[in-house]
């Protein structure tokens, strides 16, 4: 049973927009669009492994894809959880080809590719760090008993695996097509119960009442100015921007497309950009509309909730954004 769906990442839908509303000769478009590239690499090989997980679908595991956590002062962040009434799994997924060495006693991963090597945090060494603050968690939460045990999936099947110590590796790393094998092993060998069917079902309450989305402003992150951020409603058709709005349409003025809701996109650019509420004098600016009724319409329809106030009223980012 999945209790918690995986949805695309703030970042990538923050970088989309980006790089929909910088003007094309940022200098930062290049830096953006390999962040972008990356991004998307890794939550295609999350969705990989969500995949092979829905043949698990009457093993009793409940699975939770992309929960965050707070521990203490901090929050720690779990590709996949997958919780039953014997054991807990933490998988942490990693979507990188070519060749990956693992020096486990340095602490390093390498991958060498196109004659080149570039290094990343060892995934072994994350796996593990979740595992303990897990464990804490799960303390905190009056739950003791519970083994917990994690893996660094590799999502691409064409990536290559090196390590001096192919036992530690063995341990904790699989290929995605190995994963449904390894969990059903996993499970032959934990059979002896540790949470009641009611104490599962109330720590998987808590898993979803606790768990915190990550915030994340890319103003900041690409220290970008409101400013770089231009306005307008753009063309669905031809990318060309600002369209205008005649008669309950917006018109392109390059290639001519009209388009009944090309606002959606530009406001939903606004929430995830800059602000997670908007004005109607901010929408009107925004969307280059000439009236306060016009903008009004436009978000009447959208249907945002807003405050009461109709003076200073206030329209929120739609849940599906947050
Ligand atoms: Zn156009």
């Amino acid at each position: 049973m999945i209790l918690k769906e995986r949805k695309v990442p703030l970042r990538i839908l923050q970088s989309e927009a980006l790089l929909r509303r910088l003007s094309p000769e940022h200098p930062l478009i290049p830096i953006i669009q390999e962040d972008l590239r990356k991004r998307r690499a890794g939550f295609r090989g999350e969705q990989d492994v969500d995949r092979h997980l829905e043949l698990l679908a009457d093993e009793d595991f409940t699975i939770f894809h992309d929960v965050r956590l707070l521990f203490g002062n901090h929050y720690f962040q779990m590709d996949t959880l997958i919780l039953t009434s014997y054991f807990a799994v933490i998988l942490e997924v990693k979507n990188i080809f070519g060749t990956l060495e693992f020096d486990l006693g340095l602490k390093q991963l390498i991958r060498k590719a196109n004659g080149k090597g570039e290094g990343f945090l060892d995934p072994i060494t994350q796996v593990k760090k979740q595992e303990y603050i897990f464990r804490k968690w799960l303390l905190e939460n009056k739950i003791n008993q519970l083994p917990i045990k994690s893996f660094v999936v590799i999502s691409n099947p064409t990536t290559i695996l090196k390590v001096q110590n192919n036992e530690e590796l063995r341990k904790y790393v699989t290929h995605l097509h190995n994963l449904y094998q390894i969990l059903l092993e996993y499970k032959q060998h934990h059979q002896s119960l540790k949470l009641e069917v009611k104490d599962l079902r109330r720590l998987s309450k808590k898993i979803i009442k606790s768990n915190t989305p990550v915030t994340s402003n890319s103003l900041e992150y690409y220290n970008l100015k409101k400013e770089d951020i231009q306005t307008g409603v753009i063309c669905p058709e031809c990318g060309t921007s600002p369209m205008m709005r005649k008669c309950g349409v917006w018109i392109c003025s390059y290639c001519r497309a009209t388009s009944k809701s090309a606002h959606v996109q530009a406001l939903s650019d606004f929430f995830i950009l800059l602000k997670p509420t908007i004005t109607n004098q901010e929408a009107k600016t925004f969307l280059h509309l000439s009236s306060r009724d016009q903008t009004y319409t436009i978000l009447k329809k959208s249907n945002f909730s807003s405050t009461d106030s109709t003076k200073n009223r206030e329209y929120f980012l739609p849940t599906i954004l947050q």
